[in-house]
């Protein structure tokens, strides 16, 4: 069996939820498990957020696979609906729509639905993706109060730099929401993974935590374990031949790689194919034996190089951890970042759950 492998760690999950929990305090959590839960499979991951007061996916395929999988938690479309005929399952479904343009309010205002149904009005407060005006808050809540498909209407938006601790952007943007939400009288929504860590004035009523769940933070300069967070996907393999280099020869396709002295080169079994980032440079971080060691050289299909100059007792079959525990997500990829690393496993690496 090739030994290109993901582990899920389901505790760490449910740590990370915990972690969630300790910055928010009463506030509800949202666990976030669009695209397949961040690439590490909502319908594995469902038991270990079945705590959470909420899901949200991106579109009704996601809520559906999760509520056959045995979800209990109303589970929030974060992008709606895209044809009316979807509303009727959301509300058989328990899925709270989000309300962004105005063909989805239309839709809303035209349909008889067997039972009324939750939503969430969205508010660009500065992103410019989706959502409405702010200054028309009280307008379009009103709009969604006349409708008889509507039984309850919640207010969100989302922040573009939450990421950021000192970011004017999102000093506006938590402002904006704050004025033009205050007089509703609504439960209210605005912080992704980020807010949570760096923004307490934005947790309001209910948080969308993604990244954080997953245990990696968006937050600049720090890993997950900085903030308390446990690695959930551990992407690993092992090395399947040795090379010794002479000073000046290249290793992989295109030469990309030179040997300035001798090196021992170690040939990983993963490749882009599997999900590790083909634009990864020379120089870029793993583990062999445990050991922080160097990617060397042209990321390939099925294959990468190493260089285990330092690590002489490395040999066929030594483990190699590409990311996950013990060598964040967030130091392998600046370009990529952890959000598109986790998404790109390849169909052929064994899985693991623990
Ligand atoms: N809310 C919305 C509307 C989103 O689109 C996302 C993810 O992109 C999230 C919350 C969760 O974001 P994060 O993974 O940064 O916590």
């Amino acid at each position: 069996m090739r030994p290109c492998t993901v582990t899920f760690n389901l505790a760490a999950a449910r740590h990370n939820l915990a972690v969630v929990r300790s910055h928010v305090g009463d506030t509800r959590v949202i666990a976030v498990m669009k695209a397949d839960a961040y690439g590490h499979g909502a319908v594995r991951l469902l038991p270990a957020f079945a705590d959470a007061d909420a899901l949200a996916v991106s579109c009704i395929e996601e809520a559906m696979e999760l509520r056959a999988a045995g979800a209990r938690r109303p589970i929030v479309l974060l992008e709606g609906v895209f044809r009316a005929d979807e509303l009727e399952l959301c509300a058989l479904g328990e899925f709270w729509p989000a309300v962004h343009s105005e063909e989805q309010l239309r839709m809303l205002e035209a349909a008889r639905l067997p039972r009324p149904l939750s939503v969430w009005l969205k508010l660009d407060t500065g992103m410019h993706r989706l959502g409405f005006d702010p200054a028309r808050a009280e307008e379009l809540v009103a709009r969604l109060d006349a409708c008889p498909a509507v039984l309850q209407v919640r207010v969100f938006s989302h922040l573009a730099c939450a990421d950021q601790t000192e970011s004017p952007s999102t000093v506006a943007a938590i402002e904006r929401f704050r004025t033009a939400t205050d007089g509703l009288g609504r439960e209210r929504s605005l912080a992704n993974s980020g807010a949570i860590l760096n923004w307490p004035q934005a947790h309001f009523d209910w948080v969308r935590a993604g990244l954080v769940l997953y245990g990696a933070t968006p937050r600049d300069d720090r890993y997950g374990p900085d903030d308390g967070l446990r690695p959930v996907m551990t992407f690993t393999s092992e090395l399947i031949a040795v090379r010794e280099l002479a000073p000046g020869e290249p290793v992989g396709y295109g030469e990309a790689f030179r040997a300035r002295e001798r090196m021992r080169i170690g040939i990983v079994a993963v490749g882009y194919a599997d999900g590790y980032p083909r634009h990864a440079p020379s120089g870029t971080p793993i583990l062999v034996e445990r050991r922080e060691t160097q990617l060397v050289g042209r990321v390939a299909m099925d294959m990468l190089a190493v260089d285990i100059t330092a690590i002489p007792w490395a040999r066929v079959g030594s483990s190699v951890t590409m990311w996950g525990e013990g060598l964040p997500a967030e130091r392998v990829t600046d370009i990529a970042g952890p959000y598109e690393i986790f998404c790109a496993l390849g169909k052929r690496v064994h899985v693991r759950v623990v």
